[in-house]
């Protein structure tokens, strides 16, 4: 008769204990947002260069900062060669403060890693560097350039975030970082090359609240909008002296003005309704084809700026 009975109250609480386990994993993934891995959201944005970052998405970043959202910039290399007269070691010093000092301007994390400036390749172990900044981040949206970029240092930064965008879901994969249950919306900075397709605005962010702060941040990078990309251009004379000067003057250059594309109209109208015609600044982005797909009702979550219609 012993044996028996114990079959039976073991049987009866092995049924327990999975009835509760599953009761508490039900509990706990209904305790996840519907938008991803938390609320408020969790934004990460990736770059080659120390300020990349700020010139794509430097707006938005403000813009969630004031909401008390997390975002961080994460350089992929240090920047060690971007200057006429500096480089090495001295200039990567100089750029990852000149992007600590635009981080703090604005509320958000900045992280410069060291890899080499101009020889950026997308190899397994930067990639490995971008899985476990995605998961330790618990990012809900991450940013990347489009692959079809210029720059080389460009392109790979977006292969590089492209290839981690599965990978920080599965958990045999850097194995020393938790993996995320949910995978992150994947967004691609907007570009102007048309080659093999155009980028496609699918949202557009007013940023004319905050266009003032994304200069404040952009001129933390002395050495490249007032030293190495005027000297590139042939304009190093038309940059002012004075700080206060050349900041008027940075607001005015293309590169940070931020305008409203006339191809971003649609987007811009479909989510400001009749207030879209009075947006002066913009950052506009694409949703890859990887990572989550969100619903409309999620993008308005994900991006809580648009008015209700
Ligand atoms: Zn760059």
């Amino acid at each position: 008769m012993l044996k028996p009975l114990r079959r039976t109250l073991f049987r009866d609480s092995m049924h327990g204990w999975m009835w509760r386990a599953g009761f508490l994993a039900a509990l706990w993934f209904a305790a996840l947002p519907a938008h991803g891995q938390n609320d408020p959201v969790r934004v990460i944005a990736f770059g080659a260069h120390p300020d990349d970052c700020d010139l794509g998405a430097g707006g938005l970043a403000a813009k969630y900062a004031a909401l008390g959202y997390k975002v961080k910039f994460v350089s992929l290399t240090n920047g060690d060669a971007g200057h006429q007269l500096e480089g090495g070691g001295p200039l990567a010093m100089r750029r990852r403060a000149e992007a600590q000092e635009a981080g703090r301007r604005i509320g958000v994390e900045y992280e410069v890693l060291d890899n080499h400036d101009g020889r950026l390749l997308p190899t397994l172990e930067v990639r490995e560097q971008i899985i476990r900044e995605i998961r330790q981040w618990k990012a809900d949206i991450v940013i990347g350039p489009r692959t079809n970029d210029y720059h080389p240092d460009h392109r790979y930064t977006g292969v590089l975030v492209q290839d981690a965008s599965y990978m920080v879901i599965v958990p045999n994969i850097v194995t020393d970082t938790a993996a995320l249950r949910r995978n992150p919306v994947f967004l691609y900075y907007s570009d102007r090359f048309t080659q093999p397709q155009a980028f496609r605005a699918d949202i557009v962010v007013a940023i004319d609240d905050v266009y003032a702060k994304k200069v404040e941040m952009l001129d933390a990078h002395v050495s490249q909008f007032y030293e190495w990309l005027p000297w590139t251009e042939g304009q190093l004379g038309d940059v002012p002296k004075d700080p206060g000067a050349r900041k008027t003057w940075l607001a005015t250059q293309p590169i940070a003005a931020s305008k409203a594309k006339p191809e971003w109209r649609e987007a811009l109208e479909e989510r400001y309704g009749a207030g879209a015609v009075r947006v002066q600044h913009a950052e506009a982005f694409e949703i890859t084809e990887y990572g989550r797909q969100p619903s409309e009702e999620e993008i308005r979550v994900l991006f809580p700026f648009f008015p209700t219609k």
